[in-house]
């Protein structure tokens, strides 16, 4: 009776979701997971993601239990170093990772179309609630959107006609927000110093939801290169796709030309099924 009555409470495609998770993945993980329950965790990489439900870093990654210390926020943002008394998730999920977990990398991972950002370009709209926890949040972005100068402001149009103004400069924000996200990781003094010495390493990606290409920041002139694949594809979905999305060409576009490659836009080779992306 008492499991009729959980049961029927569950949402439907969590129920079926778990389910298949015991019949598929768990036989497959259980000695793992034992593993990790009598010896606890021990990642060596924290990653801080969006809430978005379409970027989920575990898939992404093909990560299994166990390997990914995951914070996820809206706009997978950093605030600055702040030890003023009041309640900070993000920091406190960054204190127990460098502190506690000695994790040896940080990975910021934006993504393409980000709510979050565009809830920045758009701050002028209305709240979503009173308490504009949303439009506060995403406030910390402002030093991202001066460094990329006024000129970028100027481009925010919130009429319809402006909608694709919008879009451009939220892509370019959602790039100057992983450069800044970098800077505030450095204004915490454990970790400033754990780079310093070489035991901790930050690092900034960006996923594109329409194409799967993962892009990482480069540190030396902070761009985004694509990632290729093992086959060496950047564009896994372009041979099946047929025809390019214009917005995506466009947020690759000043990347893929200073390196010398082709548009993903453009990209006519052939669907791989080894494709680590065409796996999952
Ligand atoms: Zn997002």
């Amino acid at each position: 009776m008492a499991q009729r009555v959980a049961t029927s409470e569950m949402p439907g495609e969590l129920l079926s979701g778990y389910r298949e998770f015991v019949a598929q993945r768990l036989p497959i993980e259980q000695a793992r997971f034992a593993e990790l329950a009598a010896r606890g965790q021990s990642p060596k990489v924290l990653l801080i993601g969006c809430c978005d439900s379409r970027v989920p870093p575990e898939v992404i990654f093909n990560a299994r239990p166990g390997q990914l210390f995951v914070v996820r926020n809206v706009a997978n943002l950093v605030p600055p170093y702040r030890p003023d008394g009041e309640m900070h998730g993000t920091g406190a999920a960054l204190e127990y990772a460098v502190q506690a977990l000695k994790v040896e990398h940080i990975v910021v991972l934006g993504h393409r179309n980000c709510g979050g950002i565009r809830a920045f370009a758009e701050r002028n709209r209305k709240p979503l609630s009173p308490g504009d926890f949303v439009g506060r949040w995403v406030s910390v972005l402002q030093p991202a959107a001066r460094l990329m100068g006024e000129e970028g402001l100027a481009e925010v149009g919130l009429d319809e006609a402006a909608c694709e103004d919008v879009e451009r400069y939220a892509a370019r924000l959602e790039v100057a927000s992983l450069r800044q996200s970098l800077i505030n990781l450095r204004t915490f003094p454990c970790i400033r110093i754990l780079e310093s010495r070489g035991r901790i390493q930050l690092h900034a990606a960006h996923f594109d939801v329409s194409t799967g290409i993962l892009s990482w920041l480069d540190p030396a002139d902070g761009r985004l290169m694509p990632i290729p694949d093992n086959a060496g594809q950047r564009d896994p979905f372009a041979p099946l796709r047929g025809t390019g999305c214009t917005c995506c060409a466009d947020s690759l576009k000043v990347s893929a030309t200073s390196a010398g490659m082709a548009s993903p836009a453009g990209d006519t080779r052939q669907y791989d099924p080894n494709s680590t992306f065409n796996k999952a």
